[in-house]
């Protein structure tokens, strides 16, 4: 059979790799929810010691480190969430803990920003969150560090700015579950593959951007990423 329209197929969506020639092809985006004790507390989401849960954003939802954060429609209260990226290299199912890190190709930065009044709401009516979490170009995301250069990111400084300001500061040791718990988690739930990434959670301090701010996000050993965020509904 052949094939009607060849420039249907969607452009793969690419993350540089530091060191390399070859881009890192993302298959999918899968985010941790309430990893972090402070973060919950301050949301207010009930008991802490319930587990953490998984979520997904679209693949080309990505944005590459140094573009511009569309500001999205349908909020007025656009919040970003600094979180470690794990980046899948080999898939499987049911991997056990103690295996998972050899899954792990690299780590990033990204930020998953979200549309926290829909999300609120959605929350609140027992809704899906994709509204207030998986829109485009809600996942800003740094080039990839593979973990044989950087090693496996288990402690250190995660933090970001806005315009200069600390807004979000913790440590990649607060994690409830770690890099190894998600990735043997999340392997349970789904077929992991190589691609996917994994972003892991945000420790406290989230709170809203505005058109013209700029994002400054750092993990220690990862470098920085910055982003600035775009007109209203610029799309
Ligand atoms: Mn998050």
């Amino acid at each position: 059979m052949q094939v009607a329209n060849r420039s249907v197929r969607p452009t793969a969506i690419q993350v540089p790799v530091v060191g390399a020639d070859e881009a890192f092809v993302v298959r999918r985006v899968y985010c941790v929810g309430r990893n972090y004790v402070d973060h919950i507390r301050e949301m207010k989401e009930g008991d802490e010691r319930d587990p953490p849960f998984f979520f997904q954003k679209p693949a080309d939802a990505i944005v590459r480190d140094g573009d511009t954060v569309p500001y999205p429609p349908l909020t007025s209260d656009f919040q970003h969430e600094i979180e470690l990226v794990a980046a899948i290299g080999q898939g499987g199912v049911d991997i056990p803990v103690a295996r998972a890190l050899d899954h792990v190709f690299g780590y990033a930065i990204g930020i998953d920003m979200t549309r926290r009044d829909r999300q609120r709401e959605a929350r609140e009516r027992g809704l899906p969150w994709e509204i207030g979490k998986s829109f485009d170009a809600s996942a800003p995301c740094g080039p990839l560090f593979p973990a044989s250069r950087v090693g496996h990111i288990t402690s250190g400084v995660i933090s970001l700015s806005v315009n200069g300001a600390t807004r979000q500061r913790g440590d990649i040791a607060q994690m409830i579950w770690n890099v190894a718990e998600i990735v043997a988690n999340l392997s349970q739930h789904y077929a992991l593959g190589s691609g996917d990434l994994i972003f892991t959670g945000t420790p406290a301090g989230v709170g809203p951007v505005v058109p013209g701010d700029r994002m400054v996000g750092n993990i220690a050993g990862l470098g920085e990423i910055s982003f600035t965020i775009g007109e209203r509904n610029a799309r």
